[in-house]
């Protein structure tokens, strides 16, 4: 890599230097990975952004990406990379197809509203997979979930409901529930805080504050996630405030979510914290072992179903991971689909200790992380030439970032042994080995050595 390269990396580059043709490249993907493959996955990712040395693809859904991810992500990457030899990562963003859009267009056609539902029918548009169906009872929701339902039987008349707690406890989960249970017969607007700041500021910069207030005052059912987002925003908070107050006035039922209780709202004026503590607050709490082992056990079904495959995890297996995951229902989730993912990949039933393995560092798992950008990384942190690096030359300054690369690469990827010493300039497995041993055992002993590992390793994960 020389040293301009370096530079420009991470850097979005200009027009003259996006170089990728997305219609040839779907095109060579449908001759590598078959028409059946094509068709039912890569036709539908997009090209969103070209980088000096990644690209950002857009993908349906979360569950498409997870998908993706694990089955074909080598694949595609090879792919691009033989069109773009600059390219050593790459990253997902999940883009919802605006649902009836045209429609709503034609209907405004002269309307500057437009633009803001627009906006909001792609960012904002109800999941329809996140449902009360789907959202399984347990001790810690109990409450949350039973007056989520209520609320949508007796609009008004607990209001606001105020649902909070941590994250990744299924908050957005219940909203979008209710947004989805009440569209049919009200005007529901679903936004999350920061996108209402979004339209504030930008209604604001094109002088288009009558609209602005015309567009949220309307619905019936006003639903705003992540309240807390509104702390120390002075102007925004008096917005909300109008906002809130003139949906109540007229009778409109507010739903909001935060991440603590209304009093602890600090940075938040005193009126405001005193509204939504008016109505319900309910809360809440982390998962205990039994709910997230039901959670689990739904997602297994839910996947099995919708791909047609068994999924094989024992008993064993599925309480490890509901003990593996603390507090967070979303990790759950994540470190059950990297488990899933490789069982397939290695096509075996998995056993708790595999689990142990693949799991030994849940979050830099979670990531992306290929060989390629860990090479990458560690090359520019030693300062070395990646050709050097690869090469078979064996002085120290070379053998050790070759070594730490490699073994980095066994923790935080899942490739094989042979896999990572054939992208180690065609090397024996056992040399990988010797690699992961002495890594670990330098790490263990020497400070400066751990030191270097953390670094890189958070460049990596950054
Ligand atoms: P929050 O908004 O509180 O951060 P989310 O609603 O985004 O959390 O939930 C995180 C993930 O966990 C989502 O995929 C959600 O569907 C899932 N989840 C949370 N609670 C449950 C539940 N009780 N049953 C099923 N899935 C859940
Ligand atoms: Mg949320």
């Amino acid at each position: 890599m020389d040293k301009n390269n370096i530079k420009k990396n991470n850097v979005y580059i200009s027009e003259e230097e996006k170089t990728l043709n997305w219609n040839e490249i779907q095109d060579s993907f449908k001759k590598s990975f078959g028409s059946e493959i094509y068709t039912s996955w890569l036709q539908k990712i997009s090209l969103v952004k070209e980088y000096n040395d990644y690209l950002i693809l857009g993908v349906p859904t979360r569950f498409f990406r997870d998908w993706i991810v694990s089955r074909y992500l080598d694949k595609i990457l090879e792919q691009v990379k033989s069109f773009k030899l600059s390219l050593n990562r790459i990253e997902f963003k999940i883009i919802e197809e605006a649902k009836n859009t045209s429609d709503l267009i034609k209907i405004d056609e002269y309307n500057k509203v437009t633009e803001i539902k627009d906006s909001l029918l792609n960012y904002n548009r109800l999941n329809s997979s996140l449902n009360f169906e789907n959202f399984i009872q347990g001790k810690s929701n109990d409450i949350a979930l039973s007056y989520s339902k209520k609320v949508c039987e007796h609009l008004s008349r607990y209001n606001p409901l105020y649902i909070c707690g941590g994250v990744g406890l299924g908050k957005t989960h219940l909203l979008n529930a209710i947004g989805l249970e009440l569209q049919s017969e009200n005007n529901v607007m679903f936004i999350s805080a920061e996108r209402f700041m979004y339209h504030f500021i930008k209604s604001i910069k094109k002088n288009d504050m009558v609209n602005f207030k015309d567009f949220f005052r309307k619905s019936s059912v006003f639903i705003i996630d992540d309240i807390q987002f509104i702390r120390g925003k002075e102007s925004l908070q008096e917005e909300f405030f109008h906002t809130f107050n003139s949906l109540m006035d007229k009778g409109s039922q507010i739903i909001i979510s935060a991440d603590r209780i209304p009093v602890k709202l600090d940075r938040v004026q005193e009126r405001i914290k005193s509204r939504l503590a008016g109505g319900l607050v309910v809360d809440i709490d982390t998962p205990d072992l039994e709910l997230k082992v039901k959670i689990i056990k739904k997602k297994i079904l839910e996947i099995e179903s919708q791909f047609k495959e068994n999924i094989n995890l024992s008993e064993d297996v599925i309480n490890y991971i509901a003990n593996e995951s603390k507090t967070n229902i979303r990790e759950l989730i994540g470190i059950l689909n990297r488990v899933i993912a490789f069982g397939r990949v290695h096509n075996k039933i998995l056993t708790v200790n595999d689990c142990k393995n693949i799991l030994k560092d849940v979050f830099s798992q979670i990531k992306i992380i290929t060989v390629d950008k860990i090479q990458n990384v560690v090359s520019n942190y030693f300062n070395i030439p990646l050709s050097d690096m690869l090469s078979q030359r064996r002085s120290r300054p070379l053998a050790r970032p070759r070594q730490i690369a490699m073994f980095l690469a066994k923790k935080m990827t899942t490739r094989s042994l042979p896999e990572i010493g054939r992208r180690f300039a065609n090397r024996d497995h056992t040399t990988v080995i010797h690699a992961v041993k002495t890594i670990t055992r330098l790490s263990d002993q020497d400070d400066e050595m751990k030191k270097n590992i953390n670094q890189i390793k958070s460049l990596l994960l950054e």
